[in-house]
């Protein structure tokens, strides 16, 4: 096998791996967990004012539901009083008078528990709606980051596998030749090498100069001039 082929064979290995490091670094799913948990943390952001709205309407609704239920028990010892009594007139006349206070007293105490609920019921609503609209999302974050980790997983073996196919390439190009390749790799990523494309590198996509051109088609076979960008080794 020649030089060019060798190389080839290592910088399309080395591109393999990258591009599969590049796909489980950046998985649709991990995109679509970043939108998610960004709504759901403005839903948690109001949730949290609408419960702060909703406590003090909630608190002052639950005081008149037990002032009335107070007048309401008044109101009903009262009558069995009544009731059941062996007073005389004139007690009787001042038990008709207090119930009839209390009456009324529970008749306005009424009005404003009602008052209250109206109050309360849409920012219960509101609580209630984002509650259920945060609900399928919680669902949805727990199937992304499941996803993730399961592709990940796969990836990361077909990673290791792709590692160890590059070493067998890597072993077969000449060790002076490697040595450079490795030089360009490490400093530039991805690839140690790179093609010349309609006189481009393909490697950082740079134009040659015509008298890199030039130069770099005067070579002879198995030299390999290095990009005057990129430093990669240009292949034909
Ligand atoms: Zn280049």
């Amino acid at each position: 096998m020649s030089d060019t082929t060798t190389l080839r064979a290592l910088m399309e290995a080395d591109r393999w791996v990258e591009r599969v490091i590049a796909q489980r670094n950046h998985l649709p799913e991990m995109a679509e967990l970043i939108t998610l948990e960004e709504e759901l943390r403005s839903l948690v952001a109001s949730l949290k004012q609408a419960q702060v709205d909703q406590a003090p309407i909630q608190k002052k609704y639950s005081e008149l539901q037990d002032g009335a239920e107070k007048l309401r028990k008044r109101s009903h010892d009262i009558q069995a009083k009544l009731d059941s009594s062996t007073a005389n007139a004139r007690e009787l006349g001042a038990l008709q008078t207090e119930i009839e206070h209390v009456r009324e007293l529970l008749s306005k105490a009424e009005d404003l528990e009602l008052e209250a609920f109206l109050e309360l019921e849409p920012l219960d609503q509101s609580v209630e709606n984002i509650k259920a609209a945060a609900q399928p999302k919680m669902e949805r974050r727990a199937e992304l980051q499941a996803q993730i980790v399961s592709l990940q997983a796969t990836l990361d073996e077909e990673i290791i596998s792709l590692r160890s196919s590059r070493q067998e390439c890597a072993v077969q190009v000449p060790s002076e030749l490697l040595k450079t390749y490795e030089t360009a790799h490490k400093r530039v990523g991805i690839s140690g090498a790179a093609q010349v494309d309609n006189g481009r590198c393909d490697g950082c996509r740079i134009e040659l100069s015509p008298l890199d051109f030039d130069r770099w088609k005067a070579q002879p076979q198995d030299t390999f001039m290095a990009c005057p960008e990129c430093g990669r080794l240009l292949l034909p």
